[in-house]
């Protein structure tokens, strides 16, 4: 089942989010939610918060060619163990904050544990987009967006849009 995606600037989405304790059905149920909500965006991540539920929970993939096999992960309880000194600087995007984009430097590599959807530890290291689109979802459960990264200036301008299409949104 799609969920509504909360839009920027909303509580919930600055919330330090509560570790999932261990998994229940209904975790798995909001994870698959959260699959098909992503997927039908279409985006490459999303996070827990952004359909209002302050867990620790992921899901991602990044892959974009048309030919290759779709890589659906979830991640309860994500944690980046190490990152590389290299960085790597790409154009993001964020399904909380449609169609503003921006350049953010995040670490190229990144070492990452979690616990997948049939409880078992995973443990991956992850490159390019896959880097960082992992940082910038494990970023929301800690309440932080791709925006925090950018100066003053350009944040309250993007945030600014994001009230007006609200503000549409709920007249519409
Ligand atoms: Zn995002």
């Amino acid at each position: 089942m799609k969920r509504p995606i909360l839009i920027h600037p909303d509580p919930r989405l600055k919330k330090v989010c509560e570790p999932v304790p261990d998994l229940s059905d209904d975790l798995r149920r909001l994870a698959d939610d959260m699959l098909e909500t992503m997927y039908d965006a279409p985006g490459i991540g999303l996070a827990a918060p952004q359909v209002g539920v302050t867990r620790r929970l992921i899901v991602l993939d990044c892959v974009k060619d048309e030919g290759e096999e779709p890589r659906p992960l979830v991640m309860f309880n994500p944690e980046v163990v190490a990152s590389s000194d290299e960085t790597n600087v790409y154009e993001e995007g964020c399904l909380s904050i449609p169609d503003q984009y921006a350049d953010v430097t995040r670490p190229k590599i990144v070492d990452v544990r979690w616990i997948d959807r049939d409880g078992n530890a995973q443990a991956e290291t992850f490159d390019g987009l896959w880097a960082t689109c992992v940082q910038h979802e494990i970023d929301h459960l800690n309440g932080k967006l791709f925006i925090d990264y950018l100066g003053a200036v350009r944040r309250q301008m993007i945030t600014r849009r994001m009230q007006k299409l609200k503000r549409e949104q709920a007249r519409a």
